[in-house]
């Protein structure tokens, strides 16, 4: 097969697949065998502005929706993605290289946010106050925004998009999606089984593209709000400008996750937990833990107990039948950017315990595969330390107490997630008061707040005040009316007032 046989990723308009304006594409890798499996239409500026009628059309179509017939289209999106995730797990592995179970639990943790919006209706619908003021009542309702931009990372091809889409739907928007260029076919998939749940064409538009299209989307009136999620310094650039035109902007940016481990916490339960969330997804979780601060004296064993249980990863194509434990990186370059940090832990004098550099998996050579990593000693100068690696690599930082991990972690210049490991439930409870972090594990490797809670971070981890989904979402995807209303009692009509408005 030639590179011209190969199929184009189109964009999503007026609920079809629709060919780009601009003929500028990009290469979809299967990161497992490093074959280029389709290309991706890149939007230009024509591309937008088709984006931008799809979503109108939508929009003037679904926000006339009853609240009840509105419902009727969530809980069928619902059913048939229940029915039929198995198809879409197996898309996102081809595109993103995660294994088949991995990418079915991402899935879960995306349909969570479709079950919660399914009953929106209890969390739009405003408040009243009666008798405010002598015959005056006063109530507050709840309207869409409009269209709503949703630019979306390549590590969660679902559930990124999910976090986001069926509150903004659910409340009355119409959304413009703008995938990852690495792994588009995702949001295609959602998008026909969108049209298949009933939603009125253009209300669910996916615009695929690079910084032209989001460029795009920052730079338009018609765009209410931009829900985005990517790297730090994006997430920043996102939030300046989409604020600078006006926009109600959520930018979560990344992350640098700190394990801190006790000396009375179960060891074992810490080792499974470590390998599960440094090496899960090759490490291209935000959530995932990247640093192992070990109070002393748990280091040597907990070290030797992660050893021994990444002797035992099977790591492989994350499609084939007898699924390995982890899959390859994203990209070769993303490959090679990891590795690189490993170079530098090295120099600047860590110490390698397990070195997953040049790892290959017979048959797939070309994979961009990156073998799970464990550095013991790691500097807290070192910029392997300092930096975000996004890859299978476990740092383990030795420190005397609490107090030099709880300052470690507090020093950071992100706050997405954290988690603390130990038996004493007052030291737990200190932490989750003291730690500058937004999501708090205790006992717990990765903790993504379930639906009804919000996800989001601190500091550079998140740009905004707004988490997403939620009650944080449903507040974010809504604009709010309050009312004051009088209707005279024919018995006691007062007359003509100038006074200011009091309660009286
Ligand atoms: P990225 O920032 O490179 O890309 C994210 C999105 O921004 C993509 O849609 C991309 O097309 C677009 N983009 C890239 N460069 C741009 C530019 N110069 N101008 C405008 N748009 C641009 O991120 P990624 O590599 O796809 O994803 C990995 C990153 O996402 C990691 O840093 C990870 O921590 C972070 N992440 C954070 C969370 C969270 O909840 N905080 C969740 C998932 C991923």
């Amino acid at each position: 097969m030639t590179d011209h046989d190969l199929p184009v990723v189109a964009h999503w308009f007026d609920g079809a697949a629709a060919p780009s304006a601009s003929g500028r594409t990009a290469p979809v890798h299967n990161p497992a065998t490093g074959a280029v499996r389709a290309h991706v239409a890149l939007a230009d500026q024509a591309d937008v502005t088709a984006a931008l009628a799809s979503a109108g059309r939508g929009l003037a179509e679904w926000s006339a929706f009853s609240i009840a017939k509105r419902q009727s289209v969530m809980f069928a999106f619902r059913e048939l993605l229940n029915a039929r995730k198995g198809e879409l797990a197996r898309i996102i592995t081809a595109e993103h290289g995660k294994v088949v179970s991995d990418a079915m639990g991402e899935i879960a943790r995306g349909q969570e946010v479709v079950e919660l919006a399914c009953g929106f209706p209890h969390l739009i619908k405003g408040a009243f106050s009666e008798n405010a003021s002598n015959g005056v009542d006063v109530y507050s309702i709840k309207q869409p925004l409009g269209i709503v931009g949703i630019i979306s990372p390549f590590n969660f091809p679902a559930m990124v998009p999910m976090w986001f889409f069926p509150v903004a739907l659910a409340a009355g928007n119409a959304v413009i999606v703008k995938p990852s260029e690495k792994d588009p076919s995702a949001s295609l998939w959602l998008a026909q089984l969108w049209k298949e749940a009933g939603l009125p064409d253009g209300a669910f538009t996916v615009l695929q593209g690079d910084k032209v299209a989001v460029d795009g989307l920052l730079h338009a009136d018609e765009v209410q709000s931009i829900s985005f999620v990517g790297s730090t310094p994006i997430a920043q650039y996102i939030y300046e400008t989409a604020s600078k035109n006006g926009k109600r902007v959520q930018a979560l940016g990344g992350a640098k996750n700190h394990m801190l481990v006790l000396p009375d916490a179960d060891l074992d339960l810490v080792a499974d937990s470590a390998v599960n969330a440094g090496f899960g997804a090759a490490g291209e979780r935000c959530m995932a833990v990247s640093v192992v601060l070990a109070v002393d004296p748990v280091a040597d064993e907990l070290i030797a107990k992660v050893a021994e249980r990444i002797a035992k990863l099977r790591i492989g194509d994350g499609a084939a039948d007898a699924e390995p434990d982890m899959g390859p990186l994203i990209s070769a370059a993303h490959r090679d950017k990891v590795s690189s940090y490993v170079d530098v832990a090295e120099a600047d004098g860590a110490r390698i315990v397990v070195d997953g550099r040049g790892y290959t998996v017979d048959g797939r050579e070309d994979g961009f595969f990156f073998g799970p990593t464990l550095l013991d000693e790691v500097p807290t100068t070192s910029r392997a330390y300092t930096e975000e690696i996004f890859g299978p690599v476990l740092s383990v930082v030795r420190v005397k107490t609490y107090e030099e991990g709880l300052a470690l972690i507090n020093s950071g210049e992100f706050g997405n997630g954290t988690a603390i490991f130990t038996n004493d439930g007052g030291a737990a409870r200190r932490f989750q008061n003291e730690v500058q972090v937004g999501m708090i594990g205790i006992n717990v490797p990765i903790p993504v707040p379930v639906a009804y809670h919000s996800f989001g971070g601190w500091k550079k981890s998140l740009f905004g005040d707004a988490k997403a989904y939620g009650v944080h979402g449903f507040d974010f995807f809504t604009r709010e009316k309050a009312v004051t209303s009088r209707w005279l009692d024919p018995a006691t009509h007062g007359g003509i007032n100038l006074g200011f408005p009091q309660n009286s």
